[in-house]
């Protein structure tokens, strides 16, 4: 029973660290699209320590070189062009891989410094996520707390892995770009599964683009906006039909096949 509230534990935490991913290493300090109170920011920056071990500055200029080399040479983890398992299995290499490349980071995130506390505490990511792992063991004993950071840290990477592969490869597209939209997905990642949507617009703080799709991150923003502890700094319901040419809906299969379903309306 124990061993079950472990896992249970770990895809909680897996959750709140994918939250934590796409509210603030991805829509605010990435894509600025939402600004943070100091408190949330505080708040976010120990959680992607705690629950992550990304060092934010790298996972932004890597993300944001994806963005420049969308699914062409240079992009640093394309299915297209690694191959859909090597990205689903070594997603960690390919960013690792990219993240070391100290040019990346310079031209990519040279906007985002590290302060006092970065330097002090928050770039040591390991410590973060082994102290994570001590407090889990002291509190629910040494085996129910390894399960229970192993699932977090499997649970997070393949969401993870799932974004950038399955979200290049897999589901259906409304704007022409080559990622994909998958709804399920997004569901488990807090939006980041309409993929297609973000990378027709980036800078929009909502992923969601029509009445069908769902962002659950997007009341979580709403919410820390009523409360004044956010602010979203981007159009999210206006300029989806101009930013990249809009297609028939249509369903990528394994196989490549594509259907075409029927057209849906903007607006949300
Ligand atoms: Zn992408
Ligand atoms: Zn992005």
């Amino acid at each position: 029973m124990e061993y079950a509230v472990a896992v249970v534990v770990g895809l909680v935490l897996a959750e709140v660290g994918t939250l934590i991913t796409t509210i603030y290493l991805h829509r605010v300090l990435s894509h600025k699209s939402i600004r943070l109170h100091p408190a949330v920011t505080m708040f976010m920056r120990f959680g992607t320590w705690m629950l992550t071990s990304i060092s934010p500055r790298e996972w932004v200029a890597v993300h944001r070189k994806h963005h420049n080399f969308s699914d062409v040479e240079g992009d640093p983890h394309s299915p297209h062009i690694e191959g859909y398992w090597q990205i689903m299995i070594g997603n960690v290499y390919y960013y690792r891989r990219e993240a070391n490349n100290g040019d990346t980071l310079e031209k990519y995130a040279s906007d985002l410094s590290f302060d006092r506390l970065d330097r002090a505490l928050l770039r040591r990511g390991v410590l973060g996520f082994s102290l994570t792992g001590i407090i889990l063991a002291l509190i629910m004993g040494i085996g129910p707390g390894l399960v229970a950071i192993t699932t977090l840290a499997v649970v997070y990477l393949l969401l993870n892995a799932a974004i950038n592969g399955a979200g290049h490869t897999f589901g259906y597209k409304s704007f022409e770009n080559d990622a994909t939209n998958l709804k399920l997905l997004a569901l488990f990642t807090f939006g980041e599964g309409l993929h297609n949507n973000h990378h027709a617009r980036p800078a929009s703080a909502k992923l969601s683009a029509f009445k069908d799709e769902f962002d659950p991150a997007w009341p979580v923003i709403r919410l820390l906006e009523k409360l004044r502890l956010a602010e979203v700094l981007s159009k999210v319901d206006e300029g989806w039909e101009d930013h990249r040419r809009r297609i028939p809906r249509t369903t990528v299969g394994p196989l490549g096949k594509s259907t075409v379903a029927a057209k849906v309306v903007a607006k949300d």
